[in-house]
């Protein structure tokens, strides 16, 4: 007989193996074992054919990566510890000394930080685009651009760009199109078919045609509850996905079986709550259209908004049908100052004071965009921008909240 410590160990029992039940099955390694030296030398992790590591894949983030290739329409999927890390892995494995990367002057903040750090002190140049123009974006397009990113619509600003006008003008110029697909989440619009039916033949077997990559901070809608950092890059193109995947590797990136769990709990109710934090965040948008503190409304399924015929048309298969996150910006206007803007945040009760978004709890964030921007954009009318993102309380109660805090800290006289 063993000693009871081996034996706890190297336990014979092994349960039934067909165990089948709504939730897959959780598993957390950093050793996989093999069952011969043989078999160690031999297998291959780079095609999901088999396990070599935990850093490699488990059946529970290979099960997650599939899910979400389904989400977004990509083929391949490599998972990340955050969302930020994604936009990051993307640049470092595409991009080398010497090249230059083009960002929308909207983008996602954090992104151009990492241009302005470590990109720059690699020797890759970045220059920022006017999001709201192809023209200004295929201008600045020159023979060391490697990589467009875009962003649809600007995470706290909210302008929607004309996306497939700038994924074709990206094409033509053989540059790469990478999209933080964070807002749309693969429900709003599909990444990987913006082109398909754009002059094509009727052949129905036609490859679809969009971006070339995406990225996706899943700590927003997939896991829905504020609680999980991760991130994804998705392709289709077999290369790219290996070239991205041998520096996911050698960077040593990789996510937590209970994280990975946790999101795959999650995906079956997203598109429901995409749904719900959208309606709330129109009702909210349609009550601050109607109040005269409310200089401009940011929210791309409003008309006036901006980009809003560029949403209307990516998004809207049937009229009135179109999908938009539960996400809107407010600019409040110039006659109040920021101490008043922020005590206007500040007293909001149910409305949390923090960043991301894509939870249950409904947030609040005033920004400084002209910190923000190469110049203040002529599309935007002066004020201090406060962005909310909806969570899926009552609206009938968030609207309530909005109005006591706009009662007392934002007067009308
Ligand atoms: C939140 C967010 C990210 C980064 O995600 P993290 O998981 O917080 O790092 C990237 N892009 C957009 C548009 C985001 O909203």
């Amino acid at each position: 007989m063993p000693h009871h410590t081996t034996g706890l160990i190297h336990h014979p029992y092994r349960p039934p193996g067909d165990f089948q039940a709504p939730q897959p099955g959780v598993f957390k390694a950093s050793t996989v074992y093999f069952p011969t030296v043989a078999d160690m030398r031999r297998r291959e992790w780079k095609d999901k054919s088999a396990y070599t590591y935990g850093l490699h894949g488990t059946p529970t983030t290979y099960l997650l990566e599939e899910r979400l290739c389904s989400l977004e329409g990509g083929l391949q999927c490599l998972l990340v510890p955050s969302g930020l890390a994604a936009l990051a892995l993307v640049a470092l494995a595409v991009l080398k000394t010497g090249d230059e990367v083009l960002i929308p002057d909207n983008a996602y903040g954090p992104n151009k930080a990492l241009a302005e750090g470590e990109l720059r002190h690699f020797g890759i140049t970045h220059r920022y685009y006017d999001p709201m123009s192809p023209d200004d974006l295929s201008s600045q397009i020159t023979e060391r651009t490697r990589m467009v990113w875009l962003e649809a619509p600007g995470s706290v600003s909210m302008e929607f760009p004309d996306l497939r006008e700038m994924v074709r003008r990206c094409r033509d110029r053989g540059v790469l199109c990478a999209l933080d697909n964070t807002w749309g989440a693969g429900l709003a619009f599909k990444p990987f078919d913006l082109l398909g039916d754009q002059g094509a033949s009727n052949d129905s077997e036609q490859a679809p045609l969009g971006v070339d990559i995406s990225a996706h901070a899943l700590t927003k809608y997939p896991s829905g509850g504020g609680d999980v950092l991760m991130g994804s890059v998705i392709t289709r193109d077999a290369a790219l996905h290996l070239k991205i995947k041998l520096c996911h590797m050698r960077l040593g990136l990789g996510v937590a079986a209970n994280d990975a769990e946790t999101v795959l709990r999650s995906l079956p109710s997203m598109d429901l709550r995409y749904k719900a934090h959208d309606q709330t965040a129109r009702e909210l948008a349609a009550w601050w259209q109607a109040q005269p503190q409310c200089a401009q409304l940011l929210h791309p399924a409003f008309e006036g908004a901006p980009g809003h015929a560029h949403w209307q048309a990516l998004c809207e298969r049937e009229p009135g049908q179109g999908l938009a996150a539960g996400l809107f910006s407010v600019m409040i206007d110039a006659r109040y100052n920021q101490a008043q803007v922020d005590a206007f945040c500040d007293g909001l009760k149910l409305f949390k004071i923090g960043y991301s978004w894509g939870g249950p709890v409904s947030l609040v964030v005033p920004y400084n965009i002209a910190s923000m921007r190469q110049a203040w954009p002529g599309h935007l009318k002066p004020g201090t921008l406060v962005r909310f993102s909806t969570g899926l309380e009552s609206a009938r109660d968030l609207i309530l909240d909005l109005h006591q805090a706009m009662q007392a800290h934002l007067p009308m006289a």
